[in-house]
């Protein structure tokens, strides 16, 4: 009979990183545990079925105070990178979709405004944006335009006085058929150079339509967008975009929540499964005392520790001002890699249960395909990587 004469240690965080947080910190990322353990937990799975958005729900993450924990001054909490990545990795170990919404808005959304808004602009959005009582999207994808988005946007925006006028069609905009701002990157017919804009709801010609039956993120709201003629005064233009240089600045920083967020996705996986093989019984003991099941675990949790250590460490970067593009680009790709594969092991782990949505892990699976290829794909942020360390452009 195997023993069973040790104290479990069941918390994922095996290599004590919380403890690197302030106090302060450790306290506000146990509020978002909490809120999202008994909040949404025990509910999400139906929304995820019906593909519909917890509106009623993200009150109480609204009322945590945690958007913009990653940026200084313009009614941001603060923080650092480091609480605002493992606030990331919370949200997604329960739901990756949660977490998605979160990182659209404080991520993408308010990060675009944070380092390419004018003073101005910073203190007119993003105050109310930090209280959550505006939400906002991001804007870049195009139905024919993904990975290639660089040099190859479609939708424009033509000068017409003091307002510019954008054409155009965007996919996949998450948050946008609620958004009160969403962030349209579009190509400047006067000097060619892609610019940001930040449209407002229920501007004319600014239309979404939801995307459905998504195999992923079924919670998140995704849409099409169509701008026909929409007409933005100039002080809706992000003053300091300047070139698509300026879209990826934004890019660097999310995909360093995206890391995060895959290794709160894979870890909530691995939660669950050890969970499970500590209470299923097969062959008259539990399966957690089997050594291939332990096997699968160790795996996994080697998995998680090396992402979260690897993106620990990419937050102190970050908070230096040391991070570049590859730095971000490996982390997102490394850690959605080990992500899929460790979702994929804990679903193993839990046999047939497995793929039962009652049991959580089918979720993580699914959701873990979407982490996988937004923020640029596993290819994409590759050669990223593979560019900085031979000083060879390999995209086309
Ligand atoms: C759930 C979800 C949410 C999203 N949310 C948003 C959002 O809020 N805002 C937004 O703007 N976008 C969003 N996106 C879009 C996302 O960023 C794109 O899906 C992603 O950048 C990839 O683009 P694509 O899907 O068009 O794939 P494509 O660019 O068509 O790529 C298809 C395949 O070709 C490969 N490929 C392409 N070029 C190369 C190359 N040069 N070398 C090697 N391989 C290559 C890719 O890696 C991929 O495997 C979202 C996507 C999803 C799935």
């Amino acid at each position: 009979m195997p023993s069973a004469d040790r104290v479990a240690a069941t918390d994922a965080d095996f290599y004590l990183l919380e403890q690197s947080l302030e106090p302060a910190g450790r306290q506000l990322l146990h509020q978002v545990r909490e809120f999202m353990e008994k909040s949404v937990q025990p509910v999400i799975n139906h929304y995820w079925t019906r593909e519909e958005f917890p509106h009623d729900l993200v009150g109480g993450l609204h009322q945590l105070g945690i958007a913009g924990v990653g940026y200084s001054g313009y009614g941001c909490p603060g923080g650092g990178c480091l609480l605002d990545g493992m606030i990331a990795m919370e949200l997604a170990r329960v739901d990756s979709s949660i977490a998605t919404y979160f990182g659209v808005h404080s991520g993408l959304a308010m990060g675009s405004i944070y380092l390419c808004g004018s003073e101005e602009q910073k203190q007119r959005w993003l105050p109310p944006m930090a209280r959550m009582e505006k939400i906002g999207a991001f804007g870049l994808t195009e139905p024919d335009v993904g990975s290639g988005a660089a040099g190859g946007l479609t939708t424009t925006a033509r000068r017409d006085g003091g307002d510019w006028v954008l054409d155009g069609q965007k996919k996949w905009i998450g948050n946008a058929t609620f958004a009160d701002y969403t962030i349209i990157w579009a190509r400047s017919l006067e000097d060619g150079q892609v610019k940001g804009f930040v449209v407002e709801k229920d501007t004319p010609g600014f239309e979404t339509s939801k995307m459905h039956d998504k195999i992923a993120l079924r919670v998140v709201q995704n849409a099409y967008i169509t701008l026909d003629g929409v007409r933005v005064p100039e002080e809706n233009r992000l003053q300091q975009a300047d070139s698509f240089k300026d879209t990826a600045a934004v890019l660097r920083l999310t995909r360093a929540g995206v890391a995060w967020q895959a290794t709160g996705c894979a870890r909530g996986a691995y939660e669950h499964a050890l969970a499970y093989a500590r209470q299923r019984q097969q062959f008259g003991r539990p399966i957690a005392g089997f050594q291939l099941v332990q096997d699968l675990l160790v795996r996994m949790l080697a998995n998680i520790t090396s992402s979260a250590c690897l993106c620990a460490r990419l937050s102190a970067l970050q908070q230096e001002g040391l991070a570049e593009d590859h730095h971000s680009a490996l982390a997102k790709a490394f850690c959605t890699v080990r992500m899929r594969e460790t979702v994929g092991w804990a679903r193993e782990l839990l046999g047939g249960n497995g793929i039962l949505l009652e049991n959580h892990v089918g979720r993580f699976v699914a959701d873990a395909e979407a982490i996988y290829s937004y923020e640029g794909t596993r290819e994409i942020n590759t050669l990223i990587v593979g560019r900085a360390i031979t000083g060879l452009g390999a995209f086309v």
